[in-house]
């Protein structure tokens, strides 16, 4: 059951762990960190978040995974945040962002829709292939929640 990105965003759990993560980048002009995770659908077809360790200002280092799974899990989608607003961060997904999605063997699972980027203004998709798509406003998917 393929999971599309507007599906994945629509789950109330989903939209919860974004937000909680967004909080916990600290976000600001700076001194903000990366926060990110996996978001899983079991075999019973609930989606589930298991987030990644803290990263740091501008980068983040996902643990361990292989064939687009987390054990029985498939990979349906990732995310992470751009916390830091001063003007020598880039809000939208940076080029190692989307070089490090296309060029993943271990992200091209049937299911997996791409990477969320949240910043302040805005969410945006790094697709599979590395196109970069802007899906909606952050403010308009956290008042959701
Ligand atoms: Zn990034």
């Amino acid at each position: 059951m393929a999971q599309q990105h507007d599906t994945i965003l629509a789950d109330p759990l989903v939209r919860a762990a974004l937000q909680q993560a967004w909080r916990d980048s600290q976000p600001g002009m700076r001194g903000g960190h990366e926060e990110g995770g996996f978001i899983l659908q079991d075999p019973n077809g609930d989606l589930r978040i298991m987030r990644w360790p803290t990263g740091s200002q501008s980068s983040i280092v996902l643990p361990p995974y292989s064939n687009c799974k987390i054990g029985e899990s498939d990979i349906v989608a990732t995310f992470h945040t751009h916390p830091n607003t001063g003007s020598e961060y880039l809000q939208e997904p940076s080029e190692t962002d989307k070089r490090a999605i296309r060029d993943d063997p271990d992200l091209k699972g049937e299911f997996y829709e791409g990477e969320f980027i949240i910043s302040q203004a805005m969410i945006y998709l790094v697709n599979p292939d590395g196109q970069v798509n802007e899906i909606a406003a952050t403010g308009e998917i956290f008042a959701k929640v």
